[in-house]
């Protein structure tokens, strides 16, 4: 009897101890179980933080490209600023030398005007035209002038020469000269070259000839200046 209550006591020991090893396994296990949930937990926490590490660093790279960008626009407002104010610069320097070029404009403007009329041309136009503004008596438009009794020499060519030297000595001078004809075959009239020297605002009309006379011993220049 007592070595059956015995073997009872022993069983029911071996049931506790089996008990007890499964119980110590079920809570190992189920803490690896939440110890491997929390270091899913952990993995997903690490991987939000790393995504949040990494959305930080985007954000960073965005404010730093912003900025950058910022950058680049100041840069680029900065040399379109130089650009400007060079252009402004290039601008006053072309104003200067515009006021300049006005300063010898208006020095030129004050340099005597002179219109040369060589008097005649090869071939005359004998329509008629009044003999001054407003007149009623009317003579040829322009005659072919004289002919030298000697040299056969055309008074028109002759004067032309002349005019030419003129010109060139006028201008060594300082004057600005405005010539009515710089050839011979042309056709003015002596109104027209009169409007020349007009148009021209001319302080001087020189008109030169090479007139003849019918008494041989005369040798003498002809003048005629007009009266101011
Ligand atoms: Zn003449």
């Amino acid at each position: 009897m007592k070595k059956k209550v015995l073997i009872i006591i022993s069983i029911i020991l071996i049931f506790i101890i089996i008990a007890l090893v499964l119980k110590f396994k079920i809570n190992n296990k189920e803490k690896n179980t939440i110890d491997n949930n929390n270091s899913n937990t952990a993995l997903i926490n690490s991987n939000e933080i790393m995504q949040n590490v990494n959305t930080n660093v985007e954000n960073t790279n965005t404010n730093s490209n912003i900025q950058n960008t910022d950058k680049t626009e100041k840069n680029e407002t900065t040399n379109n600023k130089i650009e400007i104010s060079k252009k402004e610069e290039k601008k006053t320097e072309e104003n200067i030398e515009n006021n300049n070029n006005e300063i010898k404009n208006t020095k030129n403007n004050e340099k005597k005007t002179i219109v040369i009329d060589p008097g005649h041309q090869t071939k005359g136009d004998t329509s008629k035209e009044p003999i001054g503004p407003g007149a009623t008596e009317t003579k040829d438009k322009v005659t072919t002038g004289a002919t030298g009794i000697v040299t056969k020499q055309k008074e028109s060519e002759l004067v032309l020469k002349v005019a030419l030297m003129l010109e060139k000595e006028l201008e060594k001078q300082g004057y600005t000269v405005i010539m009515t004809r710089t050839t011979n075959n042309v056709n003015i009239s002596n109104s027209q070259r009169a409007k020349i020297a007009n148009d021209a605002n001319a302080d001087a009309f020189i008109r030169l000839h090479a007139d003849s006379y019918d008494n041989p011993s005369v040798n003498r220049n002809f003048c005629i200046m007009p009266n101011i």
